[in-house]
């Protein structure tokens, strides 16, 4: 079980530095490769809103990548993870 947007996704393919470490490893085995997917936030906020809408360095709890920060997400981003 793997989810569809897995070769697409701006969160699995960022930087390779980020790939290989050991937490977005975590994150792709508990997210992208199990019943999780239908939880991940990426998800849920590109259905409601559009692809164009998830910020790149967001991971699929809502929260962004380590050591980046949420100030160019959009509004839309921003409240949506405010209410999880
Ligand atoms: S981060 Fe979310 S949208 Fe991206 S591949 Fe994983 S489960 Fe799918």
């Amino acid at each position: 079980m793997v989810c569809e947007k897995l070769d697409t996704c701006d969160f699995v393919n960022c930087c390779e530095q980020f790939k290989k470490s050991i937490v977005a490893k975590g994150f792709i085995r508990m997210y992208c490769e199990s019943e999780k997917m239908n939880e991940c936030i990426r998800k849920k906020l590109s259905a409601k809103y559009g692809k164009e809408i998830v910020p790149k360095n967001m991971m699929p709890n809502g929260s962004p990548l380590p050591s980046t920060s949420t100030s160019d997400w959009d509004e839309k981003a921003l409240q949506y993870r405010k209410h999880l």
